[in-house]
């Protein structure tokens, strides 16, 4: 790790002698694998490129498996997290990275666009991930629009990679887990029992909003070392929840409905 930044270190000070001016924003770099060589003075060009129609960004280049594009807009302050695949890219890629960012009537377009440029660029993820394994569209719920609007009202940085899936059925059980969180993978999966007519959107997030306050809000250890899952922190968050004591209700009438006989 420290060679890692070491090498970083040394990269952009060379970069920083081959480009005019200093795009305004941070170009944060620690997050690629040492052994990835990259073009630096490519990276420092998108950076700069991006911050002249962006009136500056912070730009975070990353080595996800998933997430390859997010932009968000903080204390008003452009942040981008790009896979190290754009370093390199086109002008038209540029318009579609800006439009993304700064939002607009064109931004479904952007999104599209730069989904194709994923497409393009597979090869360039570390380790080839099954697009198939993550289904966030159900056939009566999207989670996809669900955590995106809960990433945008939270607005933290450790939601930036979350991703979601519809979970797979398992054996018939006795009791039912709705959601779950893995922080390896910075998964979502929601249970598939869920995705059918008779269950409310309302709940469906709930459960997606349960799930991403578990990004946030890690299990502790409390004083005997026990570990908790949902701390005092997580459930006065989970409270906010807009329809959380109707959630609750609706869970308490309807459960029976998802459990064996
Ligand atoms: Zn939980």
């Amino acid at each position: 790790m420290k060679q890692q930044q070491d090498f970083w270190k040394w990269a952009e000070r060379q970069a920083a002698d081959e480009v005019d001016s200093a795009p305004e924003g941070q170009l944060d770099l620690s997050e690629l694998p040492p052994d990835l060589r990259l073009s630096v003075p490519d990276i420092q060009q998108l950076h700069a490129d991006l911050a002249a129609r962006l009136d500056g960004v912070d730009l975070v280049i990353t080595d996800n498996l998933r997430r390859m594009v997010s932009a968000r807009r903080k204390q008003g302050r452009h942040r981008l997290r790009l896979h190290h695949m754009f370093v390199g890219c086109g002008e038209e890629t540029i318009d579609a990275l800006v439009t993304l960012a700064a939002g607009g009537d064109d931004v479904d377009d952007a999104r599209q666009y730069l989904q194709q440029y994923v497409d393009n660029h597979r090869d360039k993820i570390s380790f080839e991930v099954d697009p198939d394994e993550l289904q966030a569209c159900g056939q009566h719920h999207d989670l996809g629009p669900m955590l995106d609007k809960w990433r945008e009202r939270l607005d933290e940085d450790q939601l930036d990679d979350v991703v979601i899936t519809w979970g797979r059925y398992g054996k018939g059980s006795r009791t039912i887990r709705f959601g779950s969180y893995d922080f390896d993978r910075e998964l979502i999966r929601v249970h598939p029992a869920l995705d059918q007519r008779w269950v409310p959107e309302f709940f469906v997030e709930f459960i997606v909003y349960h799930e991403l306050l578990h990004a946030l809000y890690p299990p502790v250890q409390d004083d005997s070392s026990r570990r908790v899952v949902h701390t005092d922190e997580f459930r006065r968050m989970e409270r906010k929840f807009p329809r959380y004591q109707e959630a609750l209700a609706w869970e308490r009438n309807n459960l029976p409905r998802f459990l064996d006989d």
